[in-house]
């Protein structure tokens, strides 16, 4: 079956709700069973961990599995738990593979809620947590200790969009005898596939291009057949679970990701070379661009690209970039993606990651690239630009001592 086939067919069995197409919201905690024997068969499935097995509404109903089931075949996992967030599938997925003793190694540009989990959390529990530089840093060959159980990454990393080399550092791993975890969530299961690339352990934030359309929370981890009873077992063990409505929202999301995505990929990316020839732009983060660092691995490992990247602007003034962002009219200033609308929003990379290799000296923007007309997107951010421009001008007439601070740093933006 080919991708866009099996993201209308995945997770559905209409024979089983009376021919309906979509799986319907089953709202659940109690399950009855008919009979005593009935009861042990229902207890019997559920610890043979038989698909689509419900005993109780914590452990998934009808609508989670239809879910787990079409986000396992899709990522080419073995199975996959649905969670109420995308940071609740990485705080349990971490949880369920690290102890007291181990060390982990975190890339520098994870999802910061990601690392600030390792570090406040993890770390009070008795974990060793170690950040590395993905792009510029030792080898990773050279950072395994004889306690390293996980290697957590994220390609591309969020807002500095570095793309690492996953097979390599799968390789290395395994041979170190640790797992990969990886978060998925900006290859999505369709430009990415992780299993395939040696991961074991996969997370999508389905917040983001899974739900589509800004309207509900989850996440989801898909295993491999090792890590599988880990995760699964802490997961129960903690009580994770996920309302069925938000499961229903991303499973009516998933079937029409190929298009979306598809056209996300087309925007984004004629946006982004809009951009790369504007004066007022130092750099543009995307890695299908050629100009990208990790353009060579994005072609090799890569079957897309999604609606999110980041910017430079070549001012280093904050009223400047004030300036771009409230001159914007279809790129709201909010933080998460993937809906069908465009964003901007401003970053501070040295927060972000180790700082040392960030070789930008402008304002930094992310920015989503959703389904609007991408030349209403053009015509937006040239509105923007002309902002900046015209704010930079009226500063440097105005306030003479602010001009030498703003000249002072752009002596530096090349
Ligand atoms: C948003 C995001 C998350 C967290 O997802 P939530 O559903 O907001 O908890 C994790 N990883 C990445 C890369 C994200 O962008």
């Amino acid at each position: 079956m080919k991708e866009s086939t099996q993201l209308v067919c995945a997770g559905r069995h209409p024979e089983r709700f009376g021919g309906v197409v979509n799986t319907p919201i089953f709202r659940a905690s109690t399950i009855l069973a008919g009979s005593m024997a009935e009861w042990e068969e229902m207890k019997r499935a559920r610890a043979a961990e038989e698909p689509g097995a419900t005993t109780y509404g914590r452990y998934g109903t009808p609508t989670t599995h239809a879910f787990e089931e079409a986000i396992a075949a899709l990522e080419g996992g073995y199975r996959s738990l649905v969670f109420p967030s995308g940071l609740a599938a990485i705080s349990t997925a971490l949880t369920a593979l690290l102890s007291a003793g181990d060390h982990v190694l975190v890339s520098d540009s994870a999802y910061s809620p990601t690392r600030a989990f390792l570090e406040r959390v993890m770390a009070r529990f008795g974990v060793e947590v170690e950040t590395y530089d993905p792009v510029d840093g030792k080898p990773i060959e050279s950072m395994f200790r004889p306690n390293t159980r996980v290697v957590y990454v994220e390609s591309p990393g969020s807002e500095t969009l570095d793309i690492q080399d996953i097979p390599a550092i799968c390789a290395a791993a395994h041979k170190h005898g640790a797992y990969v975890v990886m978060d998925n969530t900006w290859g999505t299961p369709l430009y990415f596939k992780p299993f395939a690339h040696g991961v074991d352990v996969s997370i999508q934030a389905a917040t983001k291009y899974i739900v589509g359309h800004s309207d509900a929370m989850l996440g989801v981890v898909t295993c491999n057949r090792d890590t599988w009873p880990l995760v699964r077992q802490t997961t129960h063990d903690v009580g994770q679970t996920a309302g069925p409505d938000d499961i229903y929202l991303a499973l009516r999301g998933l079937r029409t990701l190929a298009v979306r995505l598809q056209r996300h990929w087309q925007s984004g990316l004629h946006v982004a070379q809009w951009l790369e020839r504007q004066p007022q732009v130092e750099a543009v983060l995307h890695p299908a661009l050629p100009s990208h660092p990790g353009h060579a691995l994005w072609k090799r490992d890569f079957t897309g690209a999604c609606g999110l990247f980041s910017v430079v602007l070549r001012t280093n003034a904050k009223a400047s970039l004030a300036a771009f962002i409230d001159a914007l009219e279809h790129f709201g200033l909010g933080v998460s993606w993937g809906g069908y609308e465009s964003l901007a929003i401003p970053f501070t990379p040295g927060k972000g990651c180790t700082g040392s290799r960030w070789p930008y000296h402008g304002q930094a923007v992310r920015l989503h690239v959703g389904l609007e007309d991408p030349q209403d997107l053009i015509d937006d951010l040239q509105r923007g630009l002309q902002a900046l421009s015209m704010h930079e001008s009226l500063t440097e007439k105005t306030d003479k001592a602010e001009n030498e601070d703003a000249g002072a740093e752009q002596v530096c933006a090349t």
